[in-house]
């Protein structure tokens, strides 16, 4: 074997054992067991073979698994008795085992832009936001899904970044979320079958790290992706990350949802500070793994997300540092104001600033959008959740709203 071979080969075993600790640190994190105390168990979140052995336990044949897939993740049902296909004591049996839960809408709260937030209440009492984003125009828009409660990163210019880790989100919390998300807007297929366009994108940059609760999130995804369910296209699914870079290859692979990258900086010794991720997965190694996720092209770009901060990150130079970074990665540049938070060190560019970066970056022939901030007002954009002794004041304000 040749030398360079050899090299390859040790780096690909590295990065394997690297996934392996990833995942197994992940796992101590998992959510506590799902049963209820009458021993019923969550339906919403297994996968479609843990639910055809589910049912092939109590006797039943593997299409009625399809059925109640079909039920619960396309039409949205939540209580076995409106299963009108499936006879009665079977919906007797499953209830006898199952539910088909959402998590509790502990606060509810709409923004004068009509961006609304929910703070959902999981079993054991532990919290995650999530956010729905009509768009301008259309009538659509992209639900903010959370993965995790807190986040164990602290990027300096992030709110969720002050709130530990809790826990993670596990996947009937994940999808359950969104299920919710749909019951509040009646977006579920209409007995004529008209398919929902309101809540039809799912972008993972709510509360955590996605990539640091991969099995979790992999197995949600993989749940909404299903044909005969909710079977959003992986296209309508984006996945932010600050870079977890031996994370990005699977998740590219095994999922091939769009890709978002926090960036935020262009030298080392700024993202050490703004994303203390970057010590250890720093700026060329992520750019790499950038460059060969696989299903980039021009149709399916790479988002590298910027955080505009005044006099931080945000002069020409670095506008020139960050096209030469990408080039030739199939990629856009989102550039995100900063959206300030109680307590937050950070100013947000001036527009001119904002405007300045931006026309560099399209100069180098990448589109450079500015994320319009949305829901500012009850702390839903970007970087604004945090559950961890946020509840009262929440509680207050929604109170104040209705
Ligand atoms: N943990 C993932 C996803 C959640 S954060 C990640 O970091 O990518 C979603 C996006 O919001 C990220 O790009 C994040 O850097 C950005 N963000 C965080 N705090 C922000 C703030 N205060 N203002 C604007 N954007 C922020
Ligand atoms: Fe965690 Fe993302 Fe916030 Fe960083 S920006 S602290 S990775 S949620």
């Amino acid at each position: 074997m040749s030398a360079a071979l050899q090299r390859r080969e040790d780096a690909t075993a590295l990065t394997e054992a690297e996934r392996v600790r990833i995942l197994a640190k992940s796992a101590r994190f998992d959510p506590p067991g799902v049963a209820l105390p009458d021993g019923r168990r969550d339906l919403v979140g297994l996968s479609r073979a843990e639910l055809a052995a589910e049912l092939a336990a109590i006797g039943e044949a593997p299409f009625r698994a399809r059925q109640v897939w079909h039920w619960v993740y396309h039409q949205g049902a939540t209580d076995f008795a409106a299963m009108s296909t499936i006879a009665r004591g079977t919906q007797g049996k499953l209830a006898e085992r199952f539910v088909i839960g959402r998590p509790e809408a502990a606060v509810v709260q709409t923004s004068a832009d009509a961006t609304r937030k929910w703070l959902f209440r999981f079993r054991d009492g532990q919290e995650a936001e999530t956010v729905y984003i009509p768009d301008r125009v259309e009538d659509r828009g992209a639900v903010c899904l959370s993965s995790q409660v807190g986040c164990t990163l602290s990027c300096r210019f992030c709110h969720t970044g002050t709130q530990v880790l809790t826990r993670n989100l596990g996947p009937a919390e994940i999808v359950g979320q969104f299920m919710a998300a749909r019951d509040s807007y009646g977006e579920w297929p209409s007995p004529k079958g008209e398919t929902p366009r309101l809540l039809s994108t799912i972008v993972l940059m709510g509360m955590g790290e996605p990539l640091y609760n991969y099995a979790n999130v992999a197995k949600a995804m993989t749940i909404v992706m299903d044909n005969e369910g909710i079977a959003l296209s992986r296209r309508r699914i984006t996945l932010s990350t600050s870079g977890v870079v031996p994370m990005m290859d699977r998740a590219g692979a095994e999922l091939g949802v769009n890709l978002a990258v926090s960036l935020h900086a262009v030298r080392d010794d700024l993202r050490d500070e703004l994303v203390p991720l970057n010590r250890k997965y720093p700026i060329a190694e992520l750019i790499a793994a950038c460059r060969r996720y696989p299903g980039a092209s021009n149709a399916r770009r790479i988002t590298f997300e910027y955080v505009m901060l005044r006099g931080v990150n945000d002069s020409v130079a670095e506008a020139r540092e960050l096209v030469r970074l990408i080039a030739g990665i199939p990629a856009k540049v989102n550039l995100i104001p900063f959206n300030p938070w109680p307590g937050s060190a950070y100013e947000t560019s001036s527009g001119a600033a904002i405007a300045r970066f931006a026309s560099v970056v399209m100069d180098a022939g990448f589109s450079a959008p500015v994320r319009a901030p949305r829901g500012r007002d009850i702390l839903a954009a970007c970087g604004q959740l945090r559950t961890e002794g946020a509840r009262g004041a929440a509680q207050g304000a929604a109170q104040g709203a209705a």
